[in-house]
C-alpha cells in the first residue's frame, strides 16, 4: 500500500506491507473494540457504571499507582478476612 502527500513542492509517498489478513484482524481488532465500547457506554448510560480500566495498565496512565495502591488494599483486606476466618472460635 502507498500513501502519497502532497505539499507545496515535490510529493512524497510512503510504502508499507499491508495484506488482506492484515485488514481483515484490523477489521476483527475494530470490531470487538466497539463492541466493548458499546457495551461499557450503554452500562454507564443505564446503570451508572464507571467504564472499566484496562487489565494491562500502562505506568504513564494517570490512574496507574492510584489503581495498583486501590488492588494492594484489596488484596490486603481479602487476606487479613482469610485470616480472620482462619482463627479457631475458643468456647466460653
Ligand atoms: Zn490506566
Amino acid at each position: 500500500m502507498t500513501y502519497w502527500f502532497v505539499k507545496s513542492g515535490k510529493p512524497k509517498n510512503i510504502s508499507f506491507n499491508y495484506s488482506e489478513a492484515l485488514h481483515q484482524q484490523t477489521q476483527a481488532d475494530l470490531s470487538a473494540l466497539l463492541l466493548e465500547l458499546e457495551t461499557w457506554l450503554q452500562n454507564y448510560q443505564q446503570h451508572q457504571i464507571d467504564f472499566p480500566h484496562r487489565a494491562d495498565c500502562q505506568p504513564k496512565c494517570p490512574y496507574h499507582q492510584f489503581l495498583l495502591d486501590k488492588a494492594t488494599i484489596q488484596s490486603d483486606r481479602q487476606e487479613l478476612i482469610k485470616a480472620i476466618a482462619d482463627i479457631e472460635e475458643i468456647s466460653i
